[in-house]
């Protein structure tokens, strides 16, 4: 299947585009620069262009900014992960909503316009656009595609976890009444993770520059939570090629058209991270909190539990181990010289 791939520099952008060049689709990314262009080509020498071509797409919160990147031969379906997720904002409506909710109308938009072919539409939306921040821990209750977040406009401009949130629920409810309004010709799924954990390409990255989701178990190695082990905020998680694999799968099975997914391999916390570390890196234990530092910890009562069994189903998705994920994240993270 020929697909376009919106933000192909992104972190998870970056595993999707390995995953489906893996199983054969070809590919066109698109990218905000031709730096970012040649780095993705050098990573891929062996990879024809007739497979891996690229769109320079430079700012996604300006209306019509895919109209001319959908116009590709045989394009049959899009995937759309491009869209800010930082919370070092100075404008919540420029850093975080336009480009989130702009973003999403505005590749549907393109698509509908500029590209009949288009059969599927997959949207990276988020755990953010589901779970109810006015409920905390949530005792008792499962998360599931059943839940959307009741964020307000109002709310969004209060902090900027209000404001990332708000950005990718706006977008999710955009992107489900543009089908229903509109009829495109294509269906539509979403793959909605919690934290996204697990190792990045090294080409793209760099230790200052990385990922929001990532920064955590960096600054365990950076030595940053001798004093205090930071609190988790969100207890799920999700390995970035499991989550990257339902992008592709999303594409490939009919059957999720139509369907959000709570895309959630289960629970972790900051604690479980800094003990799997320490178990298999000693080189970093003398950047580690002491085994008795305090936070970090799962709350001592009961907290919200979560409903994966249709990404495991409808997608075929099999849950990486936290284990396993931080050790690859970290072996990555020294490649960029951690
Ligand atoms: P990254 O920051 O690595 O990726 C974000 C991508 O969006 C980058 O390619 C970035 O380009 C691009 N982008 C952001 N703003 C713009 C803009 N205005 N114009 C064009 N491109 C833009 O983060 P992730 O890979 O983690 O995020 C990818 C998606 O996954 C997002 O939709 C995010 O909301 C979602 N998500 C992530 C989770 C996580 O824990 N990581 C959890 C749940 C959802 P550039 O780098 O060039 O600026």
């Amino acid at each position: 299947t020929r697909v376009l791939l919106t933000g192909g520099s992104g972190f998870i952008a970056a595993h999707v585009l390995d995953i489906l060049l893996e199983r054969g689709h070809s590919v066109v990314t698109t990218v905000r620069s031709e730096e970012k262009v040649q780095k993705i080509r050098e990573a891929h020498p062996n990879v024809p262009t007739s497979k891996l071509d690229f769109r320079i797409v430079e700012d996604i919160a300006q209306e019509g900014a895919f109209d001319e990147a959908v116009k590709i031969d045989g394009l049959e379906a899009v995937i759309h992960t491009a869209s800010p997720f930082h919370f070092n904002i100075t404008d919540t409506k420029k850093d975080l909503l336009d480009p989130a909710i702009i973003g999403t109308t505005g590749v549907l938009k393109a698509i509908k316009k500029n590209a009949p072919s288009v059969k599927h539409v997959v949207i990276t939306s988020s755990f953010a656009a589901i779970l109810n921040p006015h409920k905390g821990l949530y005792p008792g209750h499962i998360y599931s595609e059943q839940d959307w977040n009741p964020i307000t406009l109002e709310e969004a401009y209060l902090n900027s976890s209000n404001g990332y949130r708000a950005s990718k629920t706006f977008a999710e409810k955009a992107a489900w009444e543009f089908i229903e309004k509109e009829k495109p010709n294509f269906t539509l799924s979403t793959i909605n993770p919690p934290l996204v954990m697990g190792p990045i390409v090294h080409y793209l990255n760099s230790l200052d520059a990385l990922n929001t989701s990532n920064q955590r178990t960096r600054n365990f190695l950076q030595g940053k939570c001798k004093e205090e082990i930071p609190d988790t905020g969100v207890y799920l998680w999700i390995d970035v090629r499991d989550v990257a694999l339902a992008h592709v799968k999303a594409i490939e099975v009919p059957e999720a058209a139509g369907l959000r997914f709570f895309a959630t391999a289960g629970k972790f916390s900051n604690k479980a991270i800094c003990e799997i570390i320490r178990k298999h890196f000693p080189e970093y234990h003398s950047e580690l909190p002491s085994v008795d530092v305090k936070g970090g910890d799962y709350p001592e009562g009961p907290i919200y539990g979560y409903d994966n069994a249709r990404t495991a189903k409808v997608l075929g998705i099999e849950f990486r181990s936290l284990e396993d994920s931080i050790v690859d994240l970290v072996k990555s993270l020294k490649s960029v010289g951690a």
